[in-house]
């Protein structure tokens, strides 16, 4: 069962979700005399880690970021399978959070597409243009494009439809803190990356001398021409055309790049310790203070993982020359691209 689910798509950490929820309802049935035996006991749970282990392999990750160093947003595809960080993570990082000084990052925010609710008083007739109180049939066309088949039709007294609320509330794209403290420990960032960091940065200030008045000031690393955050989404899509670009074949879990920062990183011969700590996964992060008492080993991994991630002799050292070079066209292409994703 677990695999079908996997193999559907589900996230391993969903389907894990699904066992302990079994597994609890088994053992007060177990307890309850109701069966005779806990099934779930001599089933092993998906692991969370195996199951969402899909590296990169050594080739994967080169070709991969040798054809992100192409485009504008190539320090944000290093920093995101380089350091292994969730896309919310990544895309969430504000110059604030930055240190450059200490060469850390210090990922306090996240950046979260949250469901929208309804503003307006009655929210059933706010969506009455919207409901639909009869199934599909077998063979709709209507919907045939739809990812995860026809919407289910709605309930009776049916409060959805709220993105369509004149007056919608609490959605869309907004900065939220991580869920738990851990994900708040500052991280080391890869020397090698500090000098892309500071290119990245100047770029940056261009693009908002550019949008002069348009410009929205969120302080976020990774933009949008407006100053807004990179649009999830957008980013995705991109991601998914990186990975084409690089002949890798599709991956289901776009986290999987935490894993593949680790795999780098054990297949150049750092140490599983010093592995964990960069990758926050372990209680060894939770104990380590960084700031003082950073340790080499840790920099010195991740500036092996460095010099090995970055395409040195393409790009290096002007990895903005790819956008100065770029056309206008292309440019606003993409500018509306950008506004039409949104
Ligand atoms: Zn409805
Ligand atoms: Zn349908
Ligand atoms: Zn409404």
């Amino acid at each position: 069962m677990y695999r079908t689910m996997l193999d559907n798509g589900h996230a391993p950490s969903h389907v894990l979700k699904v066992h302990r929820i079994l597994s609890r309802a088994l053992k007060i049935a177990h307890r309850r005399r109701i069966i005779g035996e806990n099934v779930a006991t001599l089933v092993d749970p998906p692991s969370v880690d195996e199951t969402e282990a899909n590296p990169f392999t050594t080739e994967q990750a080169k070709a991969f970021l040798q054809a992100a160093a192409k485009r504008p947003t190539f320090m944000r595809w290093c920093v995101g399978v380089g350091m292994g960080f969730r896309q919310g993570e990544t895309l969430g990082l504000r110059w604030t959070y930055v240190d450059f000084e200490a060469e850390l990052f210090h990922p306090k925010w996240q950046l979260q597409r949250l469901t929208w609710r309804h503003g307006c008083a009655d929210a059933h007739a706010c969506g009455e243009r919207l409901h639909r109180f009869e199934p599909c049939p077998p063979d709709c066309r209507t919907h045939k494009n739809y990812k995860r088949g026809c919407p289910k039709p709605c309930p009776k007294d049916c409060r959805r439809h709220a993105t369509a609320c004149p007056d919608r509330k609490g959605g869309g794209l907004v900065f939220t803190r991580p869920k738990t403290k851990k994900s708040t420990n500052p991280v080391p960032i890869p020397p090698p990356f500090i000098p892309y960091l500071h290119a990245h940065k100047e770029q940056q200030e261009e693009m908002r001398a550019t949008a002069g008045d348009s410009w929205q000031e969120f302080d976020a690393l990774f933009t949008r021409p407006d100053g807004r955050p990179l649009d999830p989404r957008a980013d995705w899509a991109e991601f998914k055309e990186l990975l084409e670009e690089a002949g890798i074949t599709d991956r289901r879990l776009y986290d999987g790049s935490r894993h593949t920062a680790g795999t780098i990183l054990n297949e150049l011969g750092v140490d599983m310790p010093t592995i964990t700590e960069i990758l926050r996964h372990t209680q060894i992060s939770q104990t380590r203070r960084y700031v003082k008492g950073r340790s080499h080993l840790s920099k010195d991994a991740m500036r092996r993982m460095g010099d090995h991630f970055m395409p040195a002799s393409e790009a290096a050292p002007e990895p903005v020359t790819e956008t100065r070079t770029e056309t206008a066209d292309r440019r606003a292409a993409r500018a509306q691209r950008r506004r039409r994703i949104r």
